[in-house]
């Protein structure tokens, strides 16, 4: 039985950092078992810039049911949150926004 897929598998494209154009992977080699490094040649024939990105495994969003004891990840969701995502006030503003503050229209 063949599993139906709902996505389009692609091959990791980038632009030119230079150019802002489309870039191919062309190969990737593996530094570990969570960094690649991947050839990546611009699309533009009038650029022409070939470079190197790495490709990283940072977290898990869900456990393999067949774990390497070798690989630990820390968990998380599949979009990363800013680091600075909580809601403190700053020590010298303990007051509220004057949009806040004021009566709301009705
Ligand atoms: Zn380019």
């Amino acid at each position: 039985m063949t599993k139906k897929r709902n996505y389009t598998p692609r091959v990791p494209a980038t632009v030119c950092p230079h150019c802002l154009t489309r870039s191919i992977a062309y190969d990737s080699v593996e530094i570990d078992r969570l960094t690649r490094e991947i050839r990546y040649v611009c699309q533009n024939a009038d650029c022409g810039h070939t470079f190197v990105a790495q490709l990283g495994i940072f977290r898990t969003v869900r456990p393999s049911m067949i774990p390497s004891p070798a690989i630990r990840l820390p968990h998380g969701q599949w979009r990363s949150k800013p680091a600075n995502d909580d809601n403190r006030l700053p020590a010298n503003d303990d007051q509220p926004d004057a949009a806040e503050a004021a009566p709301s229209p009705t």
